[in-house]
């Protein structure tokens, strides 16, 4: 027998081996054993995905001797002939080359005459879409009253262009873009029968590139098979086709997030230096990141596209960002994409992008700008300012944790690297340092308290009622910012550790005072005058302080 590609040897031949498109056979199955075949049937999805085989296998349940049945028997001389194409009562056309008038009229013309051999005339006609508004007019003729004997099946990737008077006469069903997985485990299925070695990576490789296409993953393997031979590794999917690995773009994406501009700028130049196609690694990328953003709505949904462990590091990811600011991150990249599509230049348009990515993530967003404002005024109502006064009265110049927090029943081990203490002086320090260079989040610095420390994590805690104080804080870039200046005081990394501590109070902590400052007076509208906190409310409210409430 002569070399038939795997894409028309592995042609679906019945309703159960169509992949990934359940919910269409399910339905057209019990139309078949329920008798209830409607006249017209369109089938809409993008290339590639089996809209044709469909179409043909119905012809075939319709048709075949046994017919209509939901298992085509394959074998009888209607079975075979419509598997080869030359059945006199299927008839394929295809609507990009014979958009005219005439060949339509012909077609429709035709359409009187009764079946050859089964019970039905079936008009497959593929990309209808193409024909001709003149030619679509003489189809719909024959649609509004079509003799009991015929049958159309339509198939379009672009239902849209269809015209409406045909659409409302068909029964449509939406092909599925076929989910990698199930696209990995077919192409480990036709490995298997021809005896091919086929790593899982790169099957799932293979599967990614095909974008949810079958036939074009077929294709893939064919041209694999004939390059590489009997055994198939990733790393040949990803040279031949210029395809980066799953985990370079994890990896590409997590110095993004993490805001590491100089490192996610070397990987884009390795890759491009390593020949990749720059398109596809922005499009990797896009997938990437909206894979992110699913897993951050519904994190099973990426079960069946999700490479089998990449599961748990989309997790880690997912929790560097927030979603509104993956959402801002996505458009970016997809209107870079559009640049890039026309610019001799692409990989400029791609590093340009990562650059104005990272500063976007940088940047302060009306939320958070909002979040602080009303944690703000939150703080500087009347009562909270009472107690503030008087909890900082009786501070020693030095003091950086309120008492409470030494009484934490927090299990904390003890401290590795430097002794707390030590490092308890640095605390006041860097929350003045936060004051003065990032005033947008002092509030919510000032609800932290300091822990200690445990290896090489510090430790902050936030009272049950801070939560999205301490999530706010969370936000990578507020992050990295207090552990570049805890880096800075000490000269050491830090990994800056938040948690919620039952233990502390429930009122916004005290307001830490500055280490190297002596004790202040009492009370004193000064003292008040002093709080930035104060500073920023009266600001707020256009106030001033008359006197202060002890
Ligand atoms: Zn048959």
């Amino acid at each position: 027998m002569s070399y038939q590609v795997f894409a028309r040897k592995y042609r679906p031949q019945a309703f159960d081996d169509l992949v990934g498109q359940e919910h269409v056979t399910r339905t057209l199955k019990n139309a078949v054993e329920q008798n209830r075949l409607a006249h017209a049937y369109l089938f809409v999805g993008p290339r590639g995905i089996g809209k044709t085989s469909t179409a043909r296998i119905l012809a075939k349940a319709l048709n075949c001797i046994h017919g209509p049945t939901t298992t085509p028997c394959g074998v009888c001389d209607s079975c075979k002939e419509i598997t080869g194409g030359n059945s006199l009562d299927v008839l394929e056309i295809d609507g990009a080359s014979n958009n005219k008038v005439e060949e339509v009229r012909t077609l429709t013309e035709n359409v009187r005459y009764a079946p050859v051999r089964g019970k039905y005339r079936i008009y497959i006609i593929d990309e209808v879409h193409m024909l001709t508004p003149a030619a679509f007019n003489a189809l719909l003729k024959t649609l509004e009253e079509p003799p009991p004997h015929v049958k159309f099946i339509f198939a379009t990737t672009e239902p849209q262009k269809v015209l409406p008077t045909i659409l409302s006469r068909c029964q449509r069903f939406d092909l599925h873009r076929i989910p990698a997985n199930l696209i990995a485990k077919h192409l480990q299925f036709i490995a298997t029968n021809e005896k091919i070695k086929l790593e899982p990576a790169a099957a799932h490789a293979i599967a990614r590139g095909a974008d949810g296409g079958l036939r074009d993953a077929e294709s893939m393997l064919d041209q694999l098979v004939a390059f590489c031979g009997e055994t198939i590794a990733e790393a040949d999917v990803l040279s031949i086709f210029g395809f980066t690995s799953e985990q370079t773009v994890g990896a590409f994406s997590e110095k993004i997030l993490r805001g590491e501009t100089a490192a996610a700028l070397g990987l884009l130049d390795e890759q491009a230096a390593a020949g990749k196609e720059m398109m596809k690694f922005m499009s990797d990328l896009i997938a990437h990141l909206r894979d992110l953003l699913v897993f951050k709505v519904k994190p099973d949904a990426l079960a069946d596209e999700a490479a089998p462990g990449l599961q748990s590091s989309l997790g880690a990811e997912a929790a560097l960002i927030e979603t509104d600011r993956l959402l801002d991150l996505i458009e970016q990249f997809a209107a870079a994409e559009g640049r890039m599509k026309w610019s001799p230049n692409k990989k400029l348009h791609f590093e340009v992008a990562v650059i104005k990515a990272i500063q976007t993530l940088g940047q302060v967003t009306l939320t958070e700008v909002i979040e602080n404002l009303t944690a703000l005024r939150g703080d500087s109502a009347p009562a909270p300012i009472r107690d503030r006064a008087r909890d900082r009265s009786p501070a020693p110049p030095t003091a950086t944790v309120t008492p409470s927090v030494s009484l934490s029943p927090t299990p904390l081990s003890a401290p590795a690297t430097a002794p707390t203490a030590d490092v308890s002086t640095i605390w006041p320090q860097a929350v003045q340092l936060v004051h003065k260079r990032r005033p947008l989040i002092k509030n919510w610095i000032d609800t932290a308290r300091f822990l200690g420390t445990d290896g090489r994590n510090f430790l902050l805690g936030f009272a049950p009622d801070q939560k999205t104080v301490m999530e706010s804080l969370a936000r990578p870039t507020n992050r990295s910012f207090l552990e570049g200046l805890l880096k800075e005081l000490t000269g050491t990394d830090w990994t800056v550790q938040l948690s919620l501590d039952e233990s502390l109070p429930a009122t916004p902590p005290q307001v830490i005072a500055p280490a190297p400052q002596p004790p202040r007076p009492n009370d004193s509208v000064e003292t008040f005058r002093d709080d930035p906190l104060i500073k920023e409310a009266l600001e707020i409210f256009k106030g001033e302080i008359k006197s202060v409430a002890t």
